[in-house]
């Protein structure tokens, strides 16, 4: 076995070593390699459109986060970070807007559907993510990013993603990162 197969092993799933786990891997080594990235990888305009709701949602958080869950082309929940308004430090974006999908529509909307946030979701968050079998995610700015402005546990997403490869998720990063940054400017977090 040559490097090259060894390497793309070690991020992608074993059993499905399709183009869905290739952009995984792809993602994956953008992430890690190229903090300052602002550049989208595997976007569309209407991944822009959706991601303008998510932003919409992180300029009302309690901290700048927010995210929609979208399903067959249209949104069908909205979450924002309640942190402080719920005393909750589980209140992510990504989990208010899980969560509401489960109270509104169940978990089998969840199944395939695209999540779009500002921030790139944290372990928790991803691991939700996982766990809902969600099938794309779609995010703004990355947690190396956002680590200059405020407390993130540095594991990309990416990295959550290829050790649970029971569930496959395709991951598309940078959509409008430079606009999800911008909702830090004169904000500024105490950080740890
Ligand atoms: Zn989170």
């Amino acid at each position: 076995m040559n490097c090259c197969d060894d390497c793309s092993k070690s991020r992608v799933s074993p059993m499905r070593p399709s183009r869905r786990s290739m952009i995984i891997g792809l993602t994956s080594a953008a992430v890690l390699s190229a903090s300052h990235a602002t550049a989208a990888t595997g976007a569309s305009a209407d991944d822009e459109r959706f991601m303008r709701l998510a932003l919409d949602e992180a300029r009302q958080g309690d901290y700048p986060f927010g995210a929609v869950i979208v399903r067959d082309g249209e949104v069908i929940a909205r979450g924002r970070n309640l942190g402080k308004t719920d005393g909750d430090p589980t209140a992510h974006g990504e989990m208010v807007a899980i969560r509401r999908c489960l109270a509104d529509h169940g978990s089998a909307a969840l199944h395939g559907s695209t999540l779009y946030t500002s921030g790139e979701p944290c372990a928790m968050c991803m691991g939700a993510i996982i766990w809902c079998r969600v099938g794309r995610l779609v995010f703004a700015a990355s947690v190396e990013q956002l680590a200059t402005k405020i407390d993130q546990i540095i594991i990309p997403s990416a990295e959550v993603a290829a050790k649970a490869t029971f569930s496959p998720i395709t991951i598309s990063s940078g959509v409008l990162a430079d606009e999800a940054m911008q909702l830090f400017a004169n904000k500024v977090f105490p950080k740890r």
